[in-house]
């Protein structure tokens, strides 16, 4: 019958720059279920390489190792991990808790990697603690409890998921000799209950508790030595249930476990935390508030095209806004605007008409430059009315004498604080009554004083019908096709001019160009956006390198008890997905402050931030977690689990 644990002429060496290191040089023992064997020599032997070996930590250079008649060599990392899990439990001299959990989920850990649900954990951890007389400390952090204490709560972590086969590696080392027995006792009834123990230790009094003393020296057994028969094969009550989980079962599992770890180590340094995320904050906060910001004015754009009605069209003259000899043509009339108007497929046609002329107030002479417009002007421009009124639709009518000033020509010919509105202001020799104040129009700088008039009023009063226009607003009859009136319109004209020499505007035209600048300006924010949020993607990688770093010991610890290297890859996957998580969340709530501080209906900077721009912040941040959490998170998972457990 094949032993429980066999080794068969086990060498293992070190390669340490140009050394070779031989801690092993060819080691036969066999070890048989129940007994207790203490493995003693002096420093440096190779005890603990022996022992790594036994365990599935570490894997013989050359040799064989056979755990229940089967070798381990060729098995992968995440074999020897599941053999660990199901048939190992290991006590180190230093204990290995885990500092920010407290006894009883430093007892379930291993019960976490092999599939054990939270409730059945926390009972069996509970039970154990209980059992080594620490039923007192369950909720204690490592800080809190002696050398003894902590040596106890990792002997019940190394019983978690059955540990048929204990190994303790200087279980007494760090501990005053009254807590040694205690841990030694505690071994010796372990053993009585079945389980295979096998300690190293380098004091002969405790190894004289043993059944079989095996002493080795330089890397070879120098004797075995039986002192009692063993207890053979008592029966152990077997608890271990594990991977009897599907694969989405058990990935969802992972992630629902790796989920409070993350939560629980960014919570154990949240300033750093708080500023790897500040990068994600800023990003998405940028990117989601100008975004918004670009959907608003958009919208707002819109609104006022389609207040404008989808069946009007503007007539310039010249070949187009760029034409520089618009100015000097001179054959578009009122004659036109008469002409046109009078076609059925024509509801209105409102002439603009412009001219720079002297105005009087008082003594005070200027000039300005006078614009006649339909009533329809202001609105459509999106210039605001600031005091009094526009012109009403009977203003146009009755041509009558009133005008709208811009702000700035209010505040030059009413300086301090007289109000405009009601006063008579001469436009060459014409009285007009001042009606209204508007706003500056945007882009629009220079001297001259802008002044509004009923187009009407211009025409009719000022300038004469054989005046030209620079511009024409056609609004075409509800029921006729705005394509068939604009090409009527087109031959019309070009027949009494003799040549097109006008421009024909409709606001499709206007609608596109305006889709094609939001569409423009959106691509180059959000390239904009995409750097500051790689920047931040490279923050969230720095840290978690730093973090990986760290807590190296935890990443060995781990692996020690059964971690995958999947388990160990998504617990730092998870965190850094949400560490980008919680910052678009932050972000978002930053921006949606934003749209209700400073964009509301009538604002300057109208935002919309609509569901699927925060979805999009969300996956974003979820891509930039999940490809900046990558490389580190691989890291993790391909640690030696040996050299891990032992970095400082
Ligand atoms: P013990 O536990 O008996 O004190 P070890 O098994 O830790 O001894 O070490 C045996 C020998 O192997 C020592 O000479 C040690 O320096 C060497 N050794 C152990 N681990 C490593 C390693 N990871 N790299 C290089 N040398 C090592
Ligand atoms: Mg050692």
């Amino acid at each position: 019958m094949s032993s429980l644990l066999e080794i068969e002429n086990v060498t293992r060496l070190f390669q340490t720059g140009e050394e070779t290191v031989s801690a092993l040089k060819g080691i036969d023992l066999r070890i048989d279920s129940g007994e207790l064997v203490a493995i003693v020599g002096a420093s440096g032997s190779g005890k603990s390489t022996l022992m790594n070996i036994l365990g599935c930590l570490d894997q013989p250079t050359a040799g064989d190792y056979r755990v229940g008649g089967h070798s381990v060599a060729g098995l992968s990392a995440d074999e020897l991990a599941a053999l660990r899990r199901e048939h190992f439990g290991f006590i180190f001299q230093r204990y290995h808790l885990l500092g920010t959990l407290n006894s009883a989920d430093n007892v379930a850990m291993p019960a976490v990697y092999a599939g054990i649900d939270s409730v059945t954990r926390r009972e069996r951890a509970n039970l154990l603690l209980e059992r080594l007389g620490l039923g007192e400390r369950i909720d204690h952090r490592p800080g809190q409890l002696s050398g003894g204490q902590q040596q106890r709560v990792s002997i019940a972590r190394a019983l978690m998921n059955g540990g048929r086969i204990i190994l303790a590696d200087e279980p007494t080392g760090a501990l005053d000799s009254k807590s040694g027995e205690t841990v030694l006792e505690i071994l010796k009834e372990l053993h009585r209950d079945g389980h295979t123990v096998i300690m190293v230790t380098h004091d002969m009094e405790v190894a004289s508790h043993a059944d079989r003393i095996i002493e080795i020296r330089d890397g070879l057994v120098l004797s075995d030595k039986r002192c009692r028969e063993p207890v053979v094969d008592a029966p152990l009550p077997s608890f271990l249930n594990s991977d009897s989980v599907g694969v989405l079962a058990g990935f969802h599992r992972r992630v629902a476990e790796a989920f409070p770890m993350a939560v629980r180590s960014m919570a154990a340094h949240r300033v750093r935390t708080f500023l790897t995320m500040l990068g994600i904050i800023i990003g998405i906060a940028a990117v989601v508030s100008v975004v918004g910001l670009g959907e608003g004015t958009r919208q707002r754009v819109l609104a006022e095209i389609s207040e404008l009605g989808a069946s009007t069209l503007s007539i310039f003259p010249g070949h187009g806004w760029d034409d520089e000899r618009a100015e000097s043509i001179t054959s578009l009339v009122v004659a036109d605007a008469e002409v046109l108007s009078a076609q059925n497929y024509i509801d209105s046609v409102t002439p603009l008409v412009s001219t720079s002329t002297r105005i009087r107030l008082g003594r005070t002479t200027m000039s300005a430059n006078v614009d006649g417009v339909g009533e329809d002007y202001f609105r459509v421009n999106g210039l605001r009315i600031v005091l009094g009124t526009g012109f009403s639709a009977d203003s146009i009518a009755e041509r009558r004498q009133e005008a709208v000033i811009e702000e700035r020509a209010a505040s030059t010919l009413f300086p301090g604080d007289e109000s405009p509105l009601g006063k008579v202001i001469m436009i060459d020799r014409v009285p007009v009554v001042i009606i209204g104040t508007v706003a500056q129009r945007s882009g629009m700088s220079g001297k001259t004083l802008q002044i509004y008039l009923p187009y009407t009023a211009v025409t009719g009063r000022l300038l004469g019908a054989a005046t030209s226009l620079a511009g024409l607003t056609v609004r075409i009859s509800d029921d006729v096709d705005t394509i068939v009136a604009e090409r009527a319109i087109v031959g019309l004209l070009t027949r009494r001019h003799g040549t097109q020499d006008f421009f024909v505007f409709n606001s499709d035209q206007l609608r596109r160009i305006m889709e094609k600048t939001s569409q423009t300006m959106t691509l180059l924010i959000s390239s904009v956006a995409v750097i500051s949020l790689i920047v931040g993607g490279i923050g969230v990688m720095n840290i978690m390198l730093v973090s990986v770093t760290e807590r190296t010991r935890e990443i060995g610890l781990r692996m020690a008890v059964g971690a995958r290297r999947i388990d160990i890859m998504l617990q730092f996957l998870i965190e850094a997905v949400t560490i980008c998580i919680a910052g678009s969340f932050l972000g978002v709530g930053l921006a949606l402050g934003a749209a209700i501080a400073f964009g509301g209906q009538g604002s300057q900077f109208p935002m919309i931030i609509s569901f699927d721009a925060i979805l999009s912040a969300c996956l974003v941040a979820l891509l930039i977690g999940l490809v900046f959490g990558f490389l580190p998170a691989r890291n993790a998972s391909r640690l030696d689990p040996v050299d891990a457990l032992s970095r400082e």
